[in-house]
């Protein structure tokens, strides 16, 4: 793989991209989590901030890995939906985003 992150428009999570582990990780790259249903074919764009801010307040584990399995689609009820990384301008989810502060102190801690 020589491509750089800014090239692929889209990336699969299988394998997962060593530099990508979680979302705190996705976010600072500015990569949208996209999730498909793999039965009906629904399909949200989350942006990574939001998303992270969403785990972060429920404490659910970022990991990239394992995190399939914590979906469940809104239309159909299947679990496991296929997850990628997708831009972050595309996201299309109605999560709210993270306190600003709270954001600038995550990434201050991350690079401290
Ligand atoms: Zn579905």
């Amino acid at each position: 793989m020589s491509r750089g992150p800014l090239e692929a428009p889209e990336r699969d999570l299988s394998p997962l991209p060593y530099d990508i582990r979680n979302l705190f990780d996705a976010a600072t790259r500015h990569y949208a989590t996209k999730v498909v249903c793999k039965r009906c074919g629904w399909t949200v764009i989350f942006d990574p901030h939001a998303l992270w801010w969403f785990c972060k307040c429920r404490g659910v584990d970022m990991a990239l890995r394992g995190l399939a399995g914590r979906f469940r689609c809104t239309v159909c009820g299947q679990r496991g939906p296929k997850l990628s990384l997708v831009r972050a301008n595309r996201s299309n989810s109605s999560l709210p985003m993270p306190d600003y502060r709270e954001w600038k102190r995550a990434v201050s801690r991350y690079r401290n």
